[in-house]
């Protein structure tokens, strides 16, 4: 895909491109490459237990036999 006049540098032509890292846009005349936009996942937290493994005995309730 191209996008038109879209380099900020030179204000040439952009091609998309895509490599290992990810996609990217790349100017025809100049040469400047840049990152694509991409928008970040949302990362949702679960807040809940905090401390990994058991959770605390409760005293008291050792009932003797
Ligand atoms: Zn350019």
């Amino acid at each position: 895909m191209i996008k038109f006049k879209g380099c900020k540098r030179c204000g040439g032509d952009l091609e998309t491109a895509s490599d290992l890292h990810g996609k990217f846009v790349q100017c025809l005349q100049c040469g400047h490459l840049s990152d694509m936009d991409i928008p970040k996942p949302k990362v949702t937290v679960h807040r809940g237990r905090l401390k990994a493994g058991r959770p605390p005995k409760k005293k008291g309730t050792k009932t003797a036999a």
